[in-house]
């Protein structure tokens, strides 16, 4: 059985999560728009969803949107923004996903200008740079919590004031964050916030956007008046609910789960640094506990994920929907590391069922592979 080390990619669904979907897979399929009681009764059922969720991120359940995932989140903030408020400056961080850093390519031909705030080495967006960026042509700002790759953290709470100040709204995509760390909607003073559910136990194609009613902004979709007319289409009700029940999960075992993960992962970065010529990225900031992106000196990442896949370990070289690219990480290259070194990068990304022997294993694998791939490259 091959060991998954790939879970900011995505999450394996939790038995609990399962159970509570699937009455609505099977007897319960009413259409939540229907006024008769099969409707009524899962219409109650999303509600319930949203409850759930909300506590988790101590948002107003009228504050959440569910949408089709994360990506679907960042886009409809982007696209809903554009329609809705004067072509102006966005400015979003040189780190973000690429449903964010894509999803604000199309406002370029409406007159919007995209700019990129720069990171650290660590990948942190300093505060007084984004606020010496912003002036009253500036309309959003958007900020991840924790980056999918390296796990660094930003100090959303801080970055969210100082667009307050300068009265500018803050988009914060916490997708990585839910569930590993807290995240709360009404304390980091965010006006809108990206969240999936298939990262954190619960079903993929499910996600939903925060939104503060202050807010403007048109749906991505048009249709029926779902979700408030916000977002139009018969709701993907048993994906909301699982991701409802993964949200109450894993808000009542977040902190066990979380000194876990730590303790796990710094078992894994000692470990690491016990093979020659290991380079630890974003050290120096605090980061998610189930985060560590690495490389080997002059071992491709590719190959070594290639290496370690055939003897039974999943991880992987950054963000799933990038590594068939080829290119370095461009969150990475945003931190200033040198081409050859992104190029070798590795991320392992643990999750509630990983165990110090799995980490045992993975790093004699890699012990081995460097080992061959240096003897080979000798010859
Ligand atoms: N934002 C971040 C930081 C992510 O890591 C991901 C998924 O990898 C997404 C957004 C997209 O979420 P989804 O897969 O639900 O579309």
């Amino acid at each position: 059985m091959a060991i998954y080390l790939d879970h900011n990619a995505t999450t394996p669904l939790d038995e609990r999560v399962l159970e509570a979907m699937h009455p609505f897979l099977t007897e319960s399929y009413g259409n939540p728009s229907s006024v008769h009681g099969f409707g009524r009764h899962v219409r109650r059922a999303i509600d319930n969803a949203r409850e759930q969720l909300a506590a988790l991120v101590n948002a107003h359940p009228s504050q959440i949107i569910f949408t089709s995932g994360g990506t679907e989140a960042n886009n409809m903030v982007f696209a809903g923004l554009a329609q809705r408020q004067p072509p102006g400056r966005v400015l979003i961080s040189a780190i973000e996903h690429p449903s964010v850093l894509r999803g604000t390519q199309h406002m370029d031909s409406q007159k919007w200008q995209i700019e990129t705030v720069p990171v650290d080495q660590a990948g942190r967006v300093e505060t007084d740079i984004l606020a010496g960026m912003m002036d009253g042509q500036t309309r959003l700002v958007s900020i991840m919590a924790a980056n999918n790759e390296t796990g660094a953290l930003q100090n959303v709470e801080a970055l969210a004031a100082r667009c307050r100040e300068h009265n500018v709204l803050f988009h914060c995509d916490a997708v990585q964050a839910l569930g590993k760390i807290k995240v709360d909607f009404a304390a980091s003073q965010a006006h809108l916030m990206s969240l999936s559910s298939h990262k954190i136990y619960g079903p993929q194609g499910c996600g939903a956007l925060v939104v503060d009613k202050s807010v403007d902004m048109a749906p991505l979709m048009y249709g029926g008046g779902q979700e408030r007319a916000r977002r139009a289409g018969t709701e993907n009700v048993a994906a909301i609910v699982g991701f409802g029940r993964a949200a109450e999960i894993v808000a009542s075992e977040l902190e066990v789960n979380r000194q876990q993960l730590t303790s796990l992962r710094r078992l894994l970065e000692q470990r690491l640094q016990t093979i020659e010529g290991v380079v630890l990225f974003a050290t120096q900031a605090e980061r998610l506990p189930n985060t560590v992106m690495f490389a080997v000196e002059g071992v491709a990442g590719e190959t070594m994920l290639m290496a370690l896949d055939e003897v039974g370990f999943a991880l992987s070289s950054g963000a799933a929907c990038e590594s068939t690219h080829g290119e370095p990480s461009h969150v990475l290259t945003a931190m200033g590391v040198p081409y050859e070194l992104a190029q070798a990068s590795i991320r392992i990304s643990l999750g509630r069922g990983n165990t110090a022997q799995d980490i045992e294993s993975v790093v004699v694998a890699l012990k081995q592979q460097v080992l061959m791939m240096r003897s080979v490259a000798r010859y």
